[in-house]
């Protein structure tokens, strides 16, 4: 389900501080991070994504790992909980000198990261590693086809926000509510369909694997970037390879979250 990564080069572990939690919209939140070791993280803009380490209730701080490589999973799961920090997938959002933003969806029930996201204050800490980019369009595709629920929002914006002018491409975005709907200002050749699913209850996901099954697509070799909830993710590409007869190659298809079960970490 994981498709082709561009990861960086170097890159290291490294631990800010809450700036400011801003709300967006009702169903979302900004979290702004800096602090001097940002020096050390390189923004490479599209949906660029990185482990975030946050504190669980109770800790006095945050015991981020002092590898940085893949080791610091084990490194992670050898500490007592009492001293484990938290870790999620988060998009990096914006990136300004000197700080970044991320945007949390938030969901119900007592999840660890949307509850941090709901409460984190200016001064609190919270640790980012660099994981890289997925979306890497090939040269000659015509158009493409953006999609995901709301926890792949904030990537399609900054693929949307770093876009060429030229570019061609059909998005789909399913949000929690019409509250939840943004004024965008894409390049001419993108048509933004905003899906607000305004049913409390309804699984995310559904509606825009509904929308996508019955679309009127354009002609022409697509690429395809799908993020979202694991069921959204396979079903599009299960649907675009076997209704429509496009290349599995040309798309890429990441489950984010799966709906029922806690991110490990
Ligand atoms: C590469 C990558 C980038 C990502 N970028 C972002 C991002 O920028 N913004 C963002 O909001 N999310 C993003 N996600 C998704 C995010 O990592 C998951 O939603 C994560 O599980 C949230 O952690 P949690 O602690 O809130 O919930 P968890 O503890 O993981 O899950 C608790 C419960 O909540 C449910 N749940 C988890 N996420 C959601 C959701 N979005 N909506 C409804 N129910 C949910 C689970 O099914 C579970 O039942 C990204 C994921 C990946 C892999």
């Amino acid at each position: 389900m994981i498709p082709k990564v561009r990861r960086p080069k170097t890159r290291r572990m490294i631990t800010l501080e809450v700036r400011a939690n801003t709300a967006p919209s009702p169903a979302f939140r900004t979290i702004t991070l800096g602090g001097p070791a940002l020096a050390d993280f390189e923004p490479a803009g599209d949906d660029q994504a990185v482990r975030l380490f946050f504190p669980r209730d109770g800790q006095a701080g945050l015991r981020m790992p002092t590898r940085d490589n893949e080791g610091w999973m084990a490194e992670v799961l050898m500490l007592p909980k009492s001293r484990r920090p938290w870790v999620r997938n988060y998009t990096i959002r914006r990136a300004r000198p000197g700080e970044i933003d991320i945007e949390f969806a938030l969901h119900d029930g007592d999840a660890p990261a949307a509850s941090w996201a709901r409460t984190a204050r200016p001064g609190d800490p919270a640790g980012i590693f660099d994981m890289g980019v997925s979306y890497l369009p090939p040269p000659g595709v015509a158009w493409q086809l953006l999609a995901g629920d709301e926890s792949a929002v904030p990537a399609i914006l900054a693929i949307l926000e770093g876009a060429r002018s030229d570019l061609v491409a059909e998005v789909f975005l399913e949000v929690p509510s019409t509250a939840d709907v943004r004024d965008l200002d894409p390049p001419p050749g993108v048509r933004v369909h905003w899906l607000p699913r305004d049913e409390p209850g309804r699984r995310p996901g559904t509606l825009a694997l509904k929308t996508i099954e019955a679309a009127d697509l354009p002609e022409g070799r697509a690429y395809t970037w799908v993020a979202g909830e694991s069921a959204l993710a396979t079903g599009v590409r299960r649907h675009l390879v076997r209704e429509r007869g496009w290349p599995k190659p040309d798309i890429a298809f990441l489950g984010y979250w799966r709906h029922g079960r806690a991110a490990p970490g």
